[in-house]
């Protein structure tokens, strides 16, 4: 579970304190995929970066499972929008920093690697850079860095943004596969609606000014484009 409960966040700007969430709570059950949408500014990247303990509540609690979030921890993953790789590290060096505080050996921890890049169609590109990568590469190489420690948490801020639709789409599916192989708990943002109804169980909707919940919606399950597979095979059976 990743809980928030009654939490408070404000901003200090020059001459004025910004309120982003108030008094919020939400939580996200073991393994449910939970989107979050709202408007530009209304306070979504600030509740991710307090899930992974970059920021600190004003009131109120953030917990992941039964622990209160102290800082960053191997039990959680994040993508943020742009893939934020080192360009000075190959694409293994940069996932594999993921796996520096792991108590694996160097050997596992390299097989470890291999079988995260390969799991995001990356195979042969392990000694690249990630200038040499296109844009969908290199946010699959952020992905396969977010999974390697296998976090039971994976957080993904916007993280198909900047990608043509096609590519999306792919990184769409990849992610669900990954989801139910994974069993991990996942809370993504988005600005695309349709994108939120297909991925999540359920999407919340945050309002602006001072962020809090305006709706959430239950999302019918199985997904649409399930449904319209699984009509598919039933018509070609
Ligand atoms: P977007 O959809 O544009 O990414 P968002 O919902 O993710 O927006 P946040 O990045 O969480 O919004 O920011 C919410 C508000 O908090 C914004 O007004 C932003 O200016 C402010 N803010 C965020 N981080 C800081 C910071 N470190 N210092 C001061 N203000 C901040
Ligand atoms: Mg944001």
């Amino acid at each position: 579970t990743v809980a928030l409960n009654g939490v408070s966040k404000h901003f200090q700007l020059p001459g004025q304190r910004l309120e982003v969430l108030r008094d919020l709570s939400l939580d996200a059950r073991p393994g449910e995929f939970l989107c979050l949408v709202g408007a530009s500014g209304c306070g979504k990247s600030t509740l991710l970066r307090l899930v992974l303990g970059l920021e600190h509540a004003d009131q109120g609690e953030v917990r992941v499972g039964e622990q209160p979030v102290q800082g960053p921890g191997v039990d959680r993953g994040i993508v943020f929008q742009d893939h934020r790789l080192f360009p000075w590290l190959s694409v293994e060096e940069n996932v594999q920093l993921a796996l520096h505080r792991s108590s694996l050996g160097e050997q596992e921890k390299r097989a470890r690697v291999r079988h995260y890049l390969q799991l995001v169609g990356l195979q042969g590109f392990e000694r690249a850079r990630p200038d040499q990568l296109s844009g969908g590469m290199a946010q699959r190489a952020a992905i396969a860095r977010a999974l390697v420690a296998e976090p039971q948490v994976l957080l993904l801020d916007e993280p198909f943004g900047a990608l043509d639709a096609l590519t999306r789409q792919r990184l769409q599916e990849e992610l669900l596969g990954i989801w139910k192989r994974t069993g991990a708990t996942l809370i993504l943002v988005t600005h695309d609606i349709d994108e939120a109804l297909y991925l999540g169980d359920r999407v919340v909707v945050l309002d602006s000014r001072p962020g809090r919940i305006r709706e959430v919606l239950d999302v019918d399950a199985p997904r649409p484009r399930e449904r319209h597979d699984a009509r598919l095979a039933h018509l070609h059976r």
